[in-house]
């Protein structure tokens, strides 16, 4: 039996909601150049009730690739989600995981047994057969476009919705849901034409050298939206971007969904980027602390994301690590902003200090914690920062030190 895997990563080994692993191929092939084919894209899809193509155009803007969703020929060919370059198994988890949390885990109640309701009155609606709430996405992404263009197929008359939904059934009824393949095509007719003749002209044409693109393929990528030519952004300005498109309230923290879905685009973006643990939470805490703003809002900014900084830092070692790379952004201007404030560098480390009590008080550093960082040497620090900051940092801070070593007494 193949690998599965819980929806939405989540980690309990009892959860209910679980899909097929993703059967990834990488393929070096000279006509079309490289690209990675997810083979069972249909099961995995079918199995958290979406039409494979939402997924597969997900992959395409999440790695900004092009990519497309093959049908099943007559002649028995496969259907896969077809992705151009070369992207690992673990990467393209990463980015499923990033739509389940999106799309499939219901925002209120959390549980996987939801449906998409799309239509271009209402966007994208997940409609939860447990909890029964219908809530928007947790965050605003162009799939959502794509999606309300290309609405789930109608859901079939007797399909299964799952033991909870069933008296609120007549209510689903708009849902698209699961069915076959058929009903996949059925839900593209708008674009289905046209795509025909473009195959059909693709036959002609390539038919004797290249047995694979006479299959009936449909071209999902970028072509209604191209985008403007850019700078590739930093991961810093993903990251800073996927911050936003968070629905939170203003003033609230984060909930626990989200605190998921913001780890799991910081793995993402570290396969992506290739990062480093360290650069991991580097790039975690530049992103998610303001160091533009009064410097006295720092030790408040910290205790705000303190669920954040438990799943960041989950023991001594990385709470060490979080430590220095606090240090880091202390003593380093925000991107772009390098020559605006031609930053007194120490001038911010004043108030670790204040910022370690903050996170002391709001349990995320133990005075343990504290010391152990305190007691290391300096040179521990040296990745994040320069010796003489590492130095400097410990010299401000000993008075708290010796104030937590008093406490302890
Ligand atoms: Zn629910």
């Amino acid at each position: 039996m193949s690998k599965e895997v819980n929806v939405g990563g989540v980690s309990d080994p009892h959860y209910r909601y679980r899909r097929p692993a993703l059967r990834v191929k990488e393929e070096l092939r000279g006509t079309n150049g490289q690209r990675t084919v997810v083979e069972n894209i249909e099961e995995v899809s079918k199995a958290i009730h979406v039409p494979a193509i939402y997924p597969t155009q997900f992959f395409g803007y999440e790695l900004s690739v092009s990519a497309r969703f093959q049908e099943k020929t007559k002649e028995g060919g496969r259907t896969c989600a077809v992705l151009a370059g070369i992207h690992s198994a673990a990467l393209l988890e990463k980015v499923m995981t990033k739509f389940e949390l999106l799309y499939v885990v219901c925002p209120n109640c959390k549980d996987g047994g939801t449906r998409l309701s799309v239509s271009k009155k209402n966007g994208v609606r997940i409609k939860c057969g447990a909890c029964g709430k219908i809530s928007n996405p947790r965050s605003v992404n162009k799939l959502e476009k794509f999606m309300v263009k290309n609405p789930p197929p109608k859901q079939q008359s007797g399909l299964e919705i799952g033991a909870n939904a069933a008296q609120s059934k007549s209510e689903l009824g708009a849902i698209g849901s699961v069915g076959g393949l058929e009903s996949v095509l059925g839900g593209q007719s708008p674009s289905k034409k046209e795509s025909k003749a473009k195959s059909k002209a693709k036959k002609k044409k390539e038919v004797k050298e290249e047995p694979e693109a006479v299959e009936d393929q449909k071209e999902l990528d970028h072509k209604e939206e191209p985008e403007e030519p850019q700078r590739q952004a930093t991961p810093r300005e993903k990251f800073l971007e996927f911050i936003k498109s968070l629905r939170t309230e203003e003033g609230k923290s984060f909930d626990e969904l989200q605190i998921v879905a913001l780890c799991s685009e910081l793995d993402r973006l570290a396969l992506v980027h290739s990062l480093s643990k360290p650069d991991r939470l580097k790039l975690s805490l530049s992103g998610l602390i303001d160091t533009s703003l009064a410097p006295k809002t720092l030790p408040s900014q910290f205790s705000a994301l303190r669920s954040v900084f438990l799943k960041l830092a989950p023991d001594r070692h990385a709470k060490l690590t979080f430590i220095a790379a606090i240090l880091h952004i202390l003593v380093t201007p925000p991107e772009g902003l390098e020559d605006q404030k031609s930053n007194k560098p120490q001038s911010l480390l004043s108030y670790l200090p204040m910022i370690l009590m903050a996170l002391y008080e709001s349990e995320v550093l133990s005075e343990d914690d504290i010391l152990a960082w305190m007691g290391s040497p300096p040179d521990l620090d040296t990745w994040a920062v320069s010796r003489e900051v590492a130095v400097k940092a410990k010299k401000v801070s000993k008075e708290l030190a010796e104030w937590l070593e008093a406490e302890d007494e």
